[in-house]
């Protein structure tokens, strides 16, 4: 994010209903109207179509549909958010997201790619990110949680998106534990990575991958939708974006403040496999039965057909609901 291109913004903003003269700007910016004229331009690039006239000074007409770091924090709500990086490709958003919490980088930092040309999914799996149709996003937080409450990074950013999904009238279900579908099929992944030691975390990224205005998928990609396609209306990307950082923010405060239980329950009333006939695949072995619950630690319990109970976590599993057969 560039601080003088967000006052400008913030000022634009405010004069929304005229014109603001570059000598205003300079005096309340404390910078030279040739400086103001660069950022002007820099912003008009950027996809804001920003009139100017000699006498008048300047008028923001329109607002951008890409992107932009400086015009997704000023819609923000709240101050969870330290900063944005916005980058027009990148491999992955979650790897880039390291990198740079491994050098340091501030945390509740969100970066975010218009397109990643290797997008991760769970297990090495890819997660198919086409450029300007989706939010690819990641989160670098450094949360003062044990290690063992990391799944709660990925419980927390699932309501975050349920919550944006519902004020916009879709009825969201998560599939353990993980993604969230609409109508049954896929719209989003979310990727939660942790780098701790015994000292406990060092950082967790929480990468969110959600289909937007896709129009059609690959034919491989038989389970997956977008919301245009279900909604059957373009959104606005940086809308909804702001909506999910703005209960991302609200969540996470909530966890730091050791709501786990009822965090937990919440989530779980929007879990599709509670009671259901799975199939776990885990490590290379097989498991079939019965979810009796999610444990307080966020772990799947599943009851096998001999009566055990088994344990799995995120990390570890794929997961099949036997539809079709019966009972
Ligand atoms: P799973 O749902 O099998 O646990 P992940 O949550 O890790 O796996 O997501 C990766 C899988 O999701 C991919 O193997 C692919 O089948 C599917 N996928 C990839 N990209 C998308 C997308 N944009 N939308 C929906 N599904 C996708």
């Amino acid at each position: 994010m560039n601080k003088l291109n967000l006052k400008l913004l913030k000022l634009l903003y405010g004069n929304k209903e005229e014109y603001i003269s570059g000598e205003k700007i300079s005096n309340k910016l404390g910078v030279s109207r040739t400086t103001i004229w660069k950022h002007i331009n820099v912003l008009r690039k950027k996809g804001y179509i920003i009139d100017s006239s000699p006498n008048k000074g300047y008028y923001l007409q329109k607002t951008p549909v890409d992107i932009i770091a400086e015009e997704v924090y000023l819609g923000l709500k709240t101050d969870f958010i330290k900063d944005i990086k916005v980058y027009s490709q990148l491999n992955s958003t979650n790897e880039k997201a390291k990198e740079l919490a491994r050098a340091g980088s501030d945390t509740n930092t969100v970066i975010i790619a218009e397109e990643q040309l290797a997008g991760k999914g769970r297990l090495s799996r890819t997660w198919y990110s086409p450029k300007d149709t989706g939010l690819w996003f990641s989160l670098v937080l450094r949360p003062e949680i044990l290690p063992e409450q990391a799944p709660f990074l990925t419980i927390i950013a699932s309501l975050a998106v349920v919550t944006a999904l519902k004020k916009l009238k879709f009825a969201p279900v998560i599939k353990w534990p993980n993604d969230i579908l609409l109508e049954g099929k896929k719209v989003c992944g979310i990727l939660s990575e942790l780098s701790a030691n015994l000292g406990g975390i060092n950082f967790a990224v929480v990468g969110v991958g959600l289909n937007v205005n896709q129009k059609s998928f690959p034919a491989e990609l038989t389970e997956a939708s977008s919301l245009y396609l279900l909604g059957e209306k373009k959104l606005d990307r940086i809308k909804l974006l702001q909506s999910i950082l703005n209960a991302m923010a609200r969540y996470y405060q909530r966890l730091l403040a050791g709501d786990d239980s009822k965090l937990l329950k919440e989530w779980k009333g929007y879990l599709n496999i509670l009671n259901k006939k799975v199939t776990i695949y885990s490590s290379k072995k097989v498991y079939q039965g019965i979810v009796i619950d999610i444990s307080q630690k966020g772990e799947l319990l599943l009851k096998d057909e001999q009566g055990k109970t088994h344990s799995f976590w995120a990390g570890d599993v794929s997961l099949r609901k036997q539809e079709g057969r019966k009972k």
